[in-house]
């Protein structure tokens, strides 16, 4: 979605960059998922390190001339109804809203007073970027049930992710969980926990870094308080599985920053800023999955005995058998199926994520804005051509599958999720429509003004 202004998107420059891959893991077993059968332009895990991932990021905002300020610390934050004060680098500014991207131990989220709920660890896992003098073009997982997990995967250049955990450490008290993971992993501990595990050390050398995780599971109370949001890292953490912390956080700013933009401009209606459609109440309910989705994962990778592993083989035929299981993880881990809750009585649609193929030609997610609605129209004779606004631009479609087969117009939000979806271009659907779109593009009538300076 992110137009770098050179006839590029983000996206190119990241996929050109990545390596792809078909299949993905769930819980490091041994059947895969396929993610090549997925309805988008981008069926695969792109494999690339982060920081290329954020240039990419910084790139754009440059392109864009939005100032980015690095190695200045926020040390103090403080809201009044109006405005929030925030100290950085030791120099005190005003703002109208803050958006904590800061990580897990967010200094935002201290400031606001939100709480960070969740579940103590009890592994440690050691992970870390590599060479290696055994190398291989597919990623290589190693479970053991009395040594533990380990995980060999290729990155771009050359470099190779390693990440597991010894069967010793797991089933620890947070006490010991702190204590290891303040003590920094060495080349020689990776060897010899490779060698235990895998009866190899693969060659592992030149560590572009060492580090250890654990699954300590917490996403914060609320994602709002006043002028101040969270995104990210700092809205919750998890154990590092499947490839989901950073996604997920983009999707939180994805899902965020229309919304913030819409109540800056002042057209934002109220389910927008506390309502069912709220960034709070779609991201949050998305955290409180994945992590769940990741503690099911800690549970199949890291109960080292023959019950573990009698629960490894079962839940590694239902993702070979295919069917709904393996597309339902599918869906959750590429964040395709990912789709917000609507009220009762709406679409079927309503909340789901529009696939790029519903608009022929450029493709939905090319022709998304986040300062305007698309209405998608597949009526053939053009029904609703004269619904166009300001928010709201209409866009002739050609009928598409599935479960879009029988829809007339869809509202699609500026972050490509559907707002309303009508199955026929009659005049009490257009007037449906008509509803739906002053409901989602103009502020709420009789409701106190928000304070939206
Ligand atoms: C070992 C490991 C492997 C992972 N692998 C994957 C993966 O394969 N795929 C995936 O999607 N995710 C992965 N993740 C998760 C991913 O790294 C995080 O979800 C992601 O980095 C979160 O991004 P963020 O911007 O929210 O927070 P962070 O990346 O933590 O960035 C926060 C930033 O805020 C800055 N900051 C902090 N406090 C302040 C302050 N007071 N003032 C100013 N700046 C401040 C920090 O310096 C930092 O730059 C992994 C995580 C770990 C630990």
């Amino acid at each position: 979605m992110l137009d770098l202004g050179d006839g590029r998107r983000v996206s190119d420059v990241l996929v050109d960059q990545g390596t792809k891959v078909q299949h993905a893991h769930f819980a490091a077993l041994p059947s895969k998922l396929d993610y090549s059968g997925l309805d988008t332009p981008f069926p695969f895990v792109l494999m690339i390190p982060q920081w290329q991932t954020e240039q990419a990021l910084a790139d754009y905002l440059r392109a864009r001339a939005v100032p980015v300020h690095y190695g200045a610390e926020v040390t103090s934050i403080v809201q009044s109804l109006d405005a929030v004060r925030i100290t950085v680098g030791g120099r005190t500014r005003q703002a109208a809203y803050v958006v904590g991207a800061d990580g897990a131990h967010s200094t935002v989220r201290h400031a606001a007073g939100i709480d960070f709920p969740g579940s103590l660890p009890t592994i440690v896992n050691f992970v870390a970027d590599v060479m290696v003098t055994e190398p291989a073009a597919q990623a290589r997982y190693f479970w053991h049930r009395e040594a533990g997990l380990a995980a060999v995967v290729p990155l771009p250049g050359g470099v190779y992710r390693v990440f597991g955990a010894e069967a010793g450490d797991t089933g620890l008290t947070s006490d010991q969980v702190r204590r290891q993971q303040a003590e920094p992993l060495t080349l020689k501990e990776l060897r010899a926990a490779l060698d235990r595990i895998c009866g190899t050390d693969f060659g592992v050398h030149d560590p572009v870094w060492l580090s250890r995780a654990s699954n300590s599971s917490r996403y914060a109370q609320r994602y709002r308080d006043g002028r101040i949001l969270l995104v990210g890292d700092a809205a919750h953490v998890h154990l590092p599985a499947g490839g989901q912390g950073l996604n997920v956080g983009l999707q939180d700013a994805g899902n965020l920053a229309w919304k913030l933009a819409a109540e800056t401009h002042r057209w934002a209606p109220d389910r927008l800023i506390n309502g069912p459609e709220a960034y709070e109440t779609e991201r949050r309910g998305v955290a409180q999955r994945l992590v769940a989705d990741t503690l099911a994962q800690d549970a199949l990778m890291h109960t080292f005995s023959p019950s573990g592993q009698a629960l490894r083989e079962m839940f590694s035929g239902f993702i070979e058998q295919g069917g709904e299981v393996a597309e339902e993880l599918s869906g959750w881990l590429s964040g395709l199926g990912v789709n917000y809750p609507q009220p009762d009585g709406t679409h079927a649609l309503a909340g789901v994520k529009a696939p790029d193929a519903v608009l022929a030609g450029d493709g939905l997610l090319r022709s998304l804005r986040p300062d305007r609605f698309l209405l998608l129209d597949f009526s053939p004779e053009g029904a609703h051509a004269d619904l166009g606004s300001a928010r709201v631009e209409v866009r002739t479609a050609q009928r598409h599958t599935g479960p879009w087969a029988t829809v007339r117009a869809a509202l699609i939000r500026p972050d490509g999720h559907v707002a309303h979806a009508v199955d026929s271009a009659d005049p009490a659907a257009t007037a449906e429509l008509t509803d739906a779109i002053t409901a989602w593009t103009l502020p709420t009538v009789n409701s106190p003004e928000p304070d939206r300076t």
